[in-house]
């Protein structure tokens, strides 16, 4: 099998199962408990907050482990949007992007429909760019947070989000960035970023499914979604998961690590899986910004498909992918995300995306995409009315 569809989940690698290890088993302490194998855990979970910090260039105090990416842009949507409005009243709006993640984006429409507040959506461009006209365009006095995704999960496209965290802060506004994507394959720095809330999920990363963490800088007040024990400095209540965090730092850092030699060769051999695609599968459709975009990520439209008939018929060539999001996956409704490019409802049901681990082969991709040419040319084949 080749597995192209890293966007929506990696497998666990050895390095991280061997890190995070002995916090299940000899070293399972919970860090709240005074005896040594708390203080094990809970020194663990220090050294996993710093593996983290180290990365973002932050402080470790400003690292809180979640239990996902989900729960990340969670509280960081919610948490500061409710938090600066409860200092200020007047504070009622928000600002995504239209191709936010549904955890940016349903976070959003919950403040707008639980708590009054106004939901100001900034368009994209043809190759699903915020531009920062656009979005300066929509700041106001009122506006509490603005959230954009850093990396596009459908796409690829890669925005330019310290041009965008100026915008903001020229008006005053905090700025989260959903990194999920990102992460791994775009530098990480907040200070160079200029991002004041970030979050990451591991199980993109080469870590389990379960573990993410939300950079929140310095004094930004966060409204906690989980009240209790007051774990993590009060912003997320719950027993810490040691072994995800151990997982989560472990694979980041490797992944930190590797990526100035990884990028540039995963982002060659997309350019050479596009450019195969492009020449042998009449009318493809390159999705996303030419240059913009993720290394890792090549999402594609053949009209006169359905993408959901490609994926099953590519799966029986060997090739595993995804017809866009895994969340949107089962839905019968174009993805809002092709959507927001323009592209027609009915060409977007034909949408294809290839996303790379970094360790895929010239060799595998090769194979891909005489899979996609074959399983395009049988789809369409079934589909053309047949003569006499
Ligand atoms: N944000 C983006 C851009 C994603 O791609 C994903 C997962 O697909 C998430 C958030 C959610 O992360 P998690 O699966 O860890 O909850």
């Amino acid at each position: 099998m080749i597995f192209l569809d890293a966007a929506a989940t990696t497998p666990v690698r050895r390095e991280v199962l061997e890190a995070m290890w002995p916090y299940l088993s000899g070293e399972f302490g919970n860090p709240s408990s005074h005896h040594t194998l708390g203080e094990a855990a809970a020194a663990a979970l220090a050294e996993a907050r710093s593996g983290v910090a180290k990365v973002f260039n932050c402080r470790p105090g400003e690292v809180t482990f979640t239990s996902g990416g989900t729960e990340a842009d969670n509280l960081a949507v919610k948490g500061i949007a409710l938090a600066r409005r409860a200092a200020d009243p007047a504070l009622n709006r928000v600002v995504i992007s239209a191709v936010e993640h549904p955890a940016v984006e349903e976070s959003a429409r919950y403040l707008e429909r639980i708590h009054d507040f106004l939901v100001d959506v900034v368009p994209v461009d043809t190759d699903g760019l915020v531009t920062v006209d656009a979005l300066r365009s929509l700041l106001r006095p009122e506006t509490a947070l603005v959230s954009i995704m850093y990396a596009n999960n459908e796409i690829g496209t890669v925005q330019p989000i310290a041009a965008l965290a100026d915008a903001a802060h020229a008006a005053g506004v905090p700025f989260h960035t959903d990194a999920v994507q990102a992460a791994g394959w775009c530098p990480l720095d907040v200070k160079d970023l200029g991002v004041d809330a970030m979050s990451i999920s591991a199980h993109k990363l080469g870590a389990p499914k379960g573990s993410g963490a939300l950079f929140a800088k310095g004094r930004l007040r966060l409204e906690p979604l989980m009240h209790g024990g007051g774990q993590e400095r009060g912003k997320r209540s719950g027993t810490e998961n040691v072994a995800g965090a151990v997982a989560l730092s472990t694979a980041l850092t490797l992944s930190h690590a590797e990526q100035p030699e990884q990028a540039p060769r995963v982002a060659r051999l997309r350019e050479r899986f596009i450019a195969r695609i492009l020449d042998t599968v009449p009318d493809a459709r390159l999705t996303g910004h030419r240059g913009q975009r993720l290394p890792s990520v090549a999402s594609f439209c053949f009209p006169g498909t359905s993408g959901e008939s490609v994926l099953l018929e590519l799966e029986r060539l060997g090739v595993v992918c995804s017809s866009g999001s895994a969340c949107a996956a089962g839905s019968d409704a174009p993805s809002p995300v092709l959507v927001a490019l323009g592209i027609a409802p009915e060409t977007a049901q034909t949408a294809v995306r290839f996303s790379f681990t970094s360790t895929i082969s010239d060799a595998d991709l090769d194979a891909a995409a005489v899979a996609v040419e074959t399983a395009v040319g049988r789809v369409r084949n079934l589909a053309a009315p047949q003569a006499g």
